[in-house]
């Protein structure tokens, strides 16, 4: 689940405390390249009866495509871990600022001020400049400012930095975690999956809900042939259309956790 700290829109507190109400007894919190979250979120768990995991969501590049990679069980101390997320923002700021510009060269006056207040204290990411657009009446909907400007492809669109997926799996097994591949869906090859297996990847991300049931079923066959680990959740940002159905709905048992620590503890 993703809080203020990147483009989630509950604090860590409300997130917490909507975990506790929906009768939840573990969630992950997996802010894109920011672990600020965590501390105040386990915490308040800890007191609540609901068990925070320390998460993370990183992007990484495969033959060209976009990949997201969740970390799970890390320590979200590690300076080492830490520095880089720091690196990773600053080029997601540089990266807003260069899609401002080219906004503002097809005329679309956005000011990034306007994307830094959406952004808050948060990592900035283009969900963020799509609610400025949304908010400066530059467009009439979220999902109208990828369509138009800010999605893959779009004239406004710019790639992020990012590592390959073996420098990522190294810097989340350094730190003592295990790396899964986010909702994969349809965007990948066989082929292209199994070259990430080799590189080190421990997981899949099975419960999503973008996923079908069929492939739940197909993504489960590939992490037992492969003796990979199995994860899932909602993806909860809050605020999105529709987030209020995937909250608690697309849940994982909590044997999963128990496999993840088990491996790493073995
Ligand atoms: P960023 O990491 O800044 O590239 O932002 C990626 C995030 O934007 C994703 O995790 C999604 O939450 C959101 N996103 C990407 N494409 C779309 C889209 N076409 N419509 C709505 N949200 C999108
Ligand atoms: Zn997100």
């Amino acid at each position: 689940m993703h809080t203020t700290f990147s483009d989630g829109v509950l604090s860590p507190e409300k997130l917490v405390k909507k975990a506790r109400d929906a009768g939840l007894s573990a969630i992950a919190i997996t802010d894109h390249d920011h672990v600020g979250a965590i501390d105040e979120a386990s915490a308040l768990g800890q007191q609540l009866g609901v068990t925070v995991l320390p998460g993370l969501e990183l992007s990484v590049t495969l033959a060209g495509k976009d990949i997201h990679v969740l970390a799970y069980l890390f320590d979200h101390t590690d300076p080492t871990l830490l520095d880089y997320l720091a690196f990773f923002r600053g080029e997601r700021l540089k990266r807003a600022e260069r899609i401002v510009k080219k906004l503002n060269s097809i005329n679309v006056p956005l000011k990034i001020d306007a994307v830094l207040e959406q952004a808050g204290i948060g990592a900035v990411g283009r969900p963020h400049i799509a609610s400025a657009l949304v908010v400066e009446g530059h467009v009439e909907s979220f999902h109208e400012a990828f369509n138009r400007f800010i999605g893959v492809g779009g004239p406004a669109y710019e790639t992020k930095f990012q590592m390959n997926p073996q420098e990522a799996f190294r810097l989340i097994n350094k730190a003592g975690g295990l790396s899964f591949l986010a909702h994969p869906g349809r965007y990948l090859s066989e082929q292209e999956l199994l070259e990430l297996i080799k590189q080190g990847l421990d997981g899949i991300e099975v419960v999503h809900p973008s996923h079908s049931e069929p492939q739940r079923e197909y993504y489960r066959g590939i992490v037992h042939h492969y003796f990979l680990l199995e994860s899932g959740g909602s993806d909860f940002h809050g605020g999105r259309k529709n987030d209020d159905y995937v909250f608690g709905v697309h849940t994982v048992p909590l044997h999963v956790v128990e496999t993840m620590r088990s491996r790493l503890f073995s």
